[in-house]
């Protein structure tokens, strides 16, 4: 069926208009044919700068570099000279190089394709009358949308059903505060991403629920245009990014003054200048670690692929690097540290306190003595099954979980105690509900039976004891005295400190229709403690970050008790200290001030806070010169995700919207994963530094060489091809391999790295430079060796220093093992694919000495055994070299 769109000004037309332009029902959707034949029409809802680029453009953008278009002019320059066969071999090494850099690229393109998989959104709607959630990429107009807190807005929609719905649309506007919508047509012309009775692709709901008409899916929306307008495609460089360019520039001074200094003593020697051109050239090519960049890219995506593996999709690739930074992670309780699968353990009454257990779906009393009066327990139990949005019939059909695990306890528990929830949500019809926040950290619903109303209400003792003013006791309603206040709230201290989790009930009754805010004047009932034990693996998980000098911190909104029992159960806080800030000690406007400062800096407790106040934590960290990490999984804890270096969402428990804001979404939820994807950061990191180590190494030993034999043995001199050789051909595999090694054993036994420091610091340098020196030496021990027992021929005198250099850079990659491992035994000796490498690299060098055409290129001549035998002889001299001062240095520590 024909529809209209895109639909101009769909703020200003009715529903119903609507509903026809659209050919869709506010009540059914659109049917499933037409879903499918819209979405093949209008393609995907998403952004044309998220779409790959073309396999061609990735092939024609690897002939894209400066040491590309140098190496044509070097091949232009051989034919113009008449020398084909050395133009064919650059031509040929351009194309190695170009098909090297392709697969790589393609390989780290199917990584990021295999994350960004992991990390595909959804969104709830209707179609054919069914509730169904479909990725958010195949949206389609006239879609209806099914919107709650926590959401992200997937397409822009008209609204045609709202209940308190309030969004941030500070994507859109700027301005972070919640607006809040309504049903009603602006009488004027507004902006047309600003009605009041619209919700827009990208923004996010924070509080109530909604349904509303797709209008605009993709570039038809107003975040869509804006992205157009600035070109989102322009994708920002990351940290590591500007440190490897700092690192290229650096090189290519090293380049510069080499060269001149060549060419000008060239120049003076009275050397012809087609020479001196020939070995610029081969310097330029020698210094200018063109495998670098995409070694660093493979490496990330590799690395990054690992982590998903071990549950952490990486969403921001800088946050690689920062991950190896952090030396404080603020992570919250519930479900991070402790299971999140809650059986409830304690019900309190004001007059008694029963110990309980759900077994084969029936309540036991573990006091066997205890008679419970069923009325008492009926109330209880029906408060908890009415206030309450977990499933009923949860799904069989996936794994996943849906609701909130307390609720879903509270449905057992009805169930196990003969009050079935099913029946109690029938008998009392749901009429609205005031949503649970972690600011009020409380929720209501209302209902209604016959001509009564009633308020279901649960949420923290305190907060809900502060809105009660009656208190059920038996049979009897009384005024709830500042006493019986007292005692309820040390029993949930006792309960708490056991480690409890604890909510409290209350209700009301009343044949009228209650005021909108009915959290008031309610009837207490009592308390439900639940059991939510730490996670098994949480303990080693905490020391070893303890161990790597991460100092963690827990930010929870639970009750002060129950968040130091488990703080000390998992190793947060030592068994004697009972150091805890709780949010109402923290005035959220002056937790800059010093001496609160230096408090907060000094708990690694805080319990009932605010998002506010995390959000304010995160600050006084940052301000102190901290690399915060972050949990967090509510609407609410965006801002702190965004504030902090790393954002770690909840992948199973956290709301849409955290999970868009954050830079780390866990897949299991655990603190584990965050101490594991901290360690692959770290070990990423350490291989991007190892592999830079050892191109930069051997491209310097390059340098050293070409300059010395220029002015040594000019005749001896590394031919522009067989530089190219070393430097594109073999320096790249083992590179590769080192980038996606494993890391070694003390990564976590290291402090954090300073983020502002350089891939290749000044000690780096000094390490870089001696590797180069020992390749050096090593050429220039061989052609000494040569030169007294194989003969002073330039030929033999230039293959012997080639194939020397050629063996000692390989050999050199075992140097690049931590001098905390073991010789024979290591992280580089233990990579298989360091092996691999080094076997195609040694066939390739043995490839082009057998063929008669790759030999007259690189001007390889069949030399004596015994060149061959002082090649390799000498090639290991670097090796030996550092392998004895590791073990001197080993020995002394
Ligand atoms: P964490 O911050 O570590 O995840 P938390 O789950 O306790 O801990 P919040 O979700 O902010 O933190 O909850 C704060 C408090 O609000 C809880 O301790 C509990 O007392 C109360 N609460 C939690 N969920 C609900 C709910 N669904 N209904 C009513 N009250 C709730």
């Amino acid at each position: 069926m024909e529809i209209e769109y895109p639909i101009k000004n769909a703020y200003s037309l009715t529903a119903e208009s609507l509903e026809k332009n659209l050919s869709t029902s506010q009540t059914e959707g659109v049917s499933d044919a037409e879903a499918l034949k819209r979405g093949k029409h209008f393609g995907l809802n998403s952004y044309k700068s998220q779409k790959q680029k073309s396999l061609w453009r990735m092939v024609l953008e690897q002939f894209k570099s400066p040491i590309v278009y140098l190496l044509f002019v070097a091949a232009f320059a051989s034919l113009y000279f008449k020398n084909n066969i050395e133009a064919v071999a650059i031509f040929i090494v351009i194309l190695i190089n170009a098909i090297i850099g392709f697969f790589m690229e393609l390989q780290a393109r199917s990584s990021m394709k295999a994350l960004r998989e992991m990390d595909i959104s959804y969104s709830k709607v209707i179609r054919n009358g069914k509730t169904i959630e479909i990725p958010s990429e195949n949206l389609i107009p006239g879609d209806l949308l099914l919107l709650e807190a926590g959401d992200m807005v997937s397409g822009d929609g008209r609204i045609v059903f709202l209940n308190a719905f309030q969004v941030d649309e500070s994507s859109l506007t700027g301005e972070s505060f919640p607006v809040f919508k309504s049903l009603e047509i602006p009488t004027e012309k507004t902006e047309s991403a600003h009605a009041q009775n619209m919700v827009y692709k990208g923004t996010a709901v924070l509080n109530g629920n909604a349904k509303a008409i797709v209008t605009g899916i993709a570039e038809e929306t107003a975040l869509g245009k804006i992205s157009e307008l600035v070109g989102s495609s322009v994708s920002k460089k990351t940290p590591l990014d500007l440190k490897i360019s700092r690192l290229t520039k650096k090189l290519i001074w090293i380049t510069l003054v080499m060269t001149t200094l060549f060419a000008v003593s060239g120049f003076i020697k009275g050397q012809p200048w087609l020479q001196i051109l020939k070995t610029s050239i081969a310097l330029a090519v020698a210094a200018f670690p063109e495998g670098l960049p995409i070694v660093v890219t493979v490496a990330l995506a590799y690395g990054m692929l690992l982590m998903a593996k071990k549950h952490s999709i990486v969403k921001k690739l800088s946050s690689v690097e920062t991950l190896g930074s952090v030396n404080v992670i603020l992570t919250d309780k519930t479900g991070t540290l402790t299971e999140n699968k809650i059986y409830v353990e304690v019900l309190s009454f004001p007059t008694e306190e029963i110990r309980v257990s759900i077994k084969n779906g029936t309540l036991e009393f573990k006091d066997a003595r205890v008679e419970k009066s069923q009325l008492d327990l009926e109330l209880l139990v029906r408060i908890g099954s009415l206030c309450n949005n977990a499933p009923l019939n949860p799904s069989t059909k996936d794994k996943k979980v849906y609701g909130d695990p307390v609720e879903i306890s509270l449905l057992l528990l009805a169930d196990a105690a003969g009050f079935s929830a099913k029946e109690a949500v029938i008998d009392f019809i749901r009429i609205s509900e005031i949503p649970f926040s972690s600011k009020s950290k409380m929720m209501a619903t209302l209902h209604k039976k016959g001509s009564d109303f009633n308020v279901s209400a649960k949420g923290a003792v305190e907060n809900l004891l502060a809105v009660c003013t009656s208190i059920q006791l038996g049979d009897a309603v009384m005024d709830l005295t500042e006493e019986q206040r007292k005692k309820i709230l040390e029993s949930a201290e006792k309960l708490s400190a056991s480690g409890l989790r604890v909510l409290a009930f209350a209700y009301l009754k009343s044949s009228e229709k209650p005021e909108e805010d009915y959290l008031k004047n309610l009837t207490y009932v009592g308390l439900i403690g639940f059991l939510d034990p730490p996670r098994a693996d949480i303990k080693d998980a905490i020391s070893d970050c303890r161990s790597a000098g991460i100092k963690i911190v827990m930010i929870t909104g639970d009750h002060p008790m129950t968040a130091l029992n488990i703080a000390k159960q998992v190793g947060i806080t030592e068994p004697e200290d009972n150091n805890v800030i709780s949010g109402i000690d923290l005035p959220e406007s002056d937790l800059l001030k010093e001496d609160l400062t230096k408090r907060i800096l000094n708990t690694a407790v805080f319990a009932r806070t605010t998002p506010k106040q995390k959000l304010e934590i995160v600050a006084v960290y940052q301000k102190a010169g901290y690399i915060v990490a972050m949990t967090g999984d509510g609407v609410n804890d965006a801002p702190a995700l965004k504030k902090a270096d790393v954002g770690i969402a909840m992948g199973l428990r956290g709301t849409q919207v955290a999970k868009e804001t954050a830079s780390i979404v866990l897949k299991d939820d655990s603190f584990t994963s965050i101490s594991q994807a901290v360690e692959h950061g770290r070990e990423i990191f350490q291989n991007i530094q190892r592999f830079v180590i050892y191109l930069v190494s051997c491209n310097l030993s390059e340098i050293f060489i070409v300059t010395l034999l220029g002015f040594l043995a000019p005749a001896a001199m590394l031919l522009p091809l067989q530089i190219l050789f070393l430097n594109m051909v073999t320096d790249v595999f083992p590179a590769l391999a080192l980038g996606v090694g494993k890391g070694d054993k003390t990564v976590m036994q290291r402090p954090p790295r300073d983020p502002k420091l350089d891939i290749v610091s000044n000690r780096n340098w000094l390490v870089i430079i001696t590797y180069a020196a020992l390749m050096t030496g090593s050429v220039v021990f061989s052609i000494f060796l040569c030169r007294v027992y194989v003969a002073a021929d330039a030929i033999i005198i230039n293959n012997v220093a080639f194939i020397t250099l050629a063996f000692a850079q390989l050999f050199h990659v075992f140097n690049m093992s931590s001098i905390h491992s073991g010789m024979l035994k290591n992280e580089v000796t233990k990579n298989k694919l360091v092996w691999i490498a080094l076997l195609l690299c040694f066939s390739l060098v043995f490839i082009v000495y057998v063929f008669p055409a790759s030999r007259t290129a690189l001007n390889l001549e069949f030399i004596p055994i015994k060149a061959w035998l002082i090649a390799l002889l000498a090639s290991m001299l670097p090796l030996f070299c550092v392998q004895v001062y590791k073990l001197v240095k080993r020995g002394k520590g």
